[in-house]
């Protein structure tokens, strides 16, 4: 009896949402909308469908069936920019720069940074600053709070914050894990970017003293699993025309 107590709680803990929030709010789906339309009308970006989308568009998909049961659907979409960053608007929509495409070192990383968008939106992040006053353009949700710092992304505003990265950071584990990917990329990643003096949104002061707490005593991977065909080929094309160039 007890053995089967243990496994039926086991089970229910394997099962319970790592996340608190799953569900979009409407206030999140709204300005989304309008952030796209903004972004579509004065960014340049990758068509559909080109290699490197598709390739982004893969490692995103093969996340996502690991979010099952949040109703979300992932967008992903590249941003002609070679600077380092990456950030999400919300309803799905995540927004990664070549600059970030070419800087990750294998599909592990770009996993990483793709389940850190994730974790924004499964945090809730998008729906918090609604239910505060105001919201004044931000792109991760953010609602001012005193540790926050803000830079700009184009025309629009971005919000860190330290507490939310960190939340997000603590969700992308779980879900890179379920994934089969090694959570240490994030780690990994995020020591490469700060000696790359980018100034990236989630390259906030404490993050990697912050990663490696989140991944204290965790070993590492006995056998990293091998890039994608898809990742390869959006490497090669990205290689191809920096060559050009
Ligand atoms: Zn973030």
């Amino acid at each position: 009896m007890n053995r089967l107590l243990t496994a039926a709680l086991l089970w229910l803990c394997l099962v319970s949402p790592a996340w608190a929030q799953t569900a979009r709010c409407e206030a999140e789906v709204r300005r989304a909308a309008t952030t796209l339309g903004q972004i579509h009308r004065q960014w340049p970006l990758r068509p559909t469908g080109d290699r490197v989308e598709q390739g982004a568009q893969y490692v995103a998909a093969r996340l996502g069936r690991y979010t099952a049961g949040s109703g979300r659907i992932w967008r992903v979409h590249i941003v002609r920019d070679s600077k380092l960053n990456a950030f999400s608007i919300g309803d799905g929509h995540i927004f990664l720069t070549e600059g970030m495409l070419r800087f990750v070192a294998n599909e592990g990383e770009l996993a990483a940074v793709i389940a850190h968008e994730f974790g924004h939106h499964l945090a809730g992040h998008f729906c918090t600053s609604a239910r505060k006053r105001g919201f004044w353009g931000g792109l991760f949700g953010g609602s001012g709070e005193e540790n926050a710092t803000r830079s700009r992304v184009g025309a629009l505003t971005a919000i860190v914050d330290p507490e939310k990265e960190r939340e997000a950071d603590r969700i992308a584990t779980i879900v890179l894990d379920r994934a089969g990917y090694d959570p240490r990329h994030a780690l990994e990643l995020a020591m490469r970017m700060a000696h790359s003096g980018s100034a990236a949104h989630f390259q906030y002061r404490h993050r990697v003293e912050a990663l490696q707490e989140l991944l204290a005593g965790r070993p590492r991977a006995s056998r990293a699993p091998a890039d994608s065909q898809e990742f390869r080929e959006m490497k090669r094309t990205l290689w191809q025309e920096e060559a050009l160039r």
